[in-house]
């Protein structure tokens, strides 16, 4: 099996309502997703979904998904999308770093493979665990009382779990954070995005403000350097998001005792090649594990839910459906969706989503 061409498309997704993150100093109204369909020789197609967070929450941008992928395409056209490592290599020694633009081409391979294996994507990573994935809301900055009411929004869709965001003012973060876990349900559990945004001295003071509540910390400050000097000095578990990016990361992450939690984000990381390895390192230091897309449609989505249903229950914390905070739908009635606060991929072979191309619109670029 060859690929013969790469389509891609551009699409604006709106958010339903504004959203704030990291105490207020970043916001976002619209995504820049990046469609790309691989149609082989045998007459298979493969979709994959590109969707960073906006330009200002991780070194990627929507311009740069599709540029790097014209950069790519030559490297990529005429190989075996089943032999993803070589697909992965070609793209690696074309392109250097930019994993993100790597993604979508990564996961459109995965969908290939799972349609010509006649399995889905999560088989193909390992096997599925039957359970479905809890999803974690998102829940934008705000004030006590209005972060509480979104969360409230959520409970009554059937989340249990939430992303909270807080990062500003930190004698406000340390109200926020007590209040809602006065409010958090036994069955509910919350963790507190940092997304960057403390200083060290500032994640000290917090962390050690709230140290009785046992909370867990997503990114508390903006590098592993700044982790590993504020870890001994306080007690609250600690995820890391934004700075695991490479397989080396994980290892330091794992060897150093950085954190207990990870957060795999697919496109980030490079797409389901390289994010399997990254979950292993984790899983074999018993470090416990959320799985993501960058942000995007329920492409994006379902990829996440096969990469998380990998990963055993005990291990596994969570994922996110970025579709629900948006206002188009570009696969109606397609893939995986929340059932009661869960995502559980289907039996249907490869990702088991196509976008509706009617909804795309009249593609960006075609390499062939
Ligand atoms: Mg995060």
């Amino acid at each position: 099996m060859k690929i013969t061409r790469i389509t891609v498309w551009k699409k604006d997704l709106a958010l339903t309502k504004p959203y704030w993150l990291s105490g207020g100093r970043l916001k976002f109204e619209r995504l820049d997703a990046t469609f790309v369909r691989l149609d082989t020789d045998e007459g298979l197609s493969g979709w994959g979904e590109g969707t960073p967070w906006g330009h200002t929450y991780l070194p990627a941008h929507g311009p740069g998904v599709r540029a790097g992928i014209e950069t790519m395409a030559h490297a990529v056209l005429g190989l075996d999308p089943r032999k993803v490592e070589h697909v992965e290599r070609a793209m690696d020694i074309c392109l250097p770093g930019h994993l993100y633009a790597k993604a979508p081409i990564d996961l459109a391979c995965w969908d290939l493979m799972g349609k010509a294996y006649r399995l889905p994507i999560a088989d193909l990573l390992g096997g599925r665990y039957e359970d479905g994935t809890p999803i974690a809301s998102s829940i934008s900055t705000g004030t006590p009382d209005e972060m509480l009411a979104l969360i409230d929004e959520y409970r009554a869709m059937g989340y249990r779990v939430h992303s909270v965001k807080v990062g500003a003012d930190i004698a406000a973060d340390i109200e926020r954070i007590r209040f809602l876990e006065q409010n958090r349900k036994a069955d509910e559990r919350i963790l507190y995005d940092v997304n960057r945004a403390w200083t060290r001295r500032e994640a000290i003071t917090v962390m050690n403000a709230v140290a009785e509540l046992g909370i867990t910390v997503e990114q508390p400050c903006e590098t592993l350097d700044d982790i590993a000097a504020i870890r001994p000095i306080t007690p609250s578990p600690i995820s890391v998001d934004e700075r695991l990016e490479t397989l080396q990361d994980m290892a330091r992450i794992a060897r150093d005792g950085l954190a207990e939690v990870v957060n795999i984000k697919l496109n980030r990381v490079g797409g389901p090649t390289k994010a399997r390895r990254i979950r292993d390192m984790a899983l074999a230091h018993g470090i416990q594990v959320y799985v993501m897309a960058t942000g995007g449609s329920v492409l994006a989505d379902s990829e996440a839910a096969h990469l998380a249903q990998s990963i055993p229950t005990e291990s596994r914390l969570g994922t996110w459906a970025c579709q629900d905070m948006l206002i188009e739908d570009v696969a109606p009635g397609q893939g995986t969706r929340n059932e009661n606060g869960d995502l559980r991929v289907s039996d249907a072979p490869g990702l088991g989503v196509e976008p509706d191309l009617d909804l795309l619109g009249e593609p960006t670029a075609i390499y062939q």
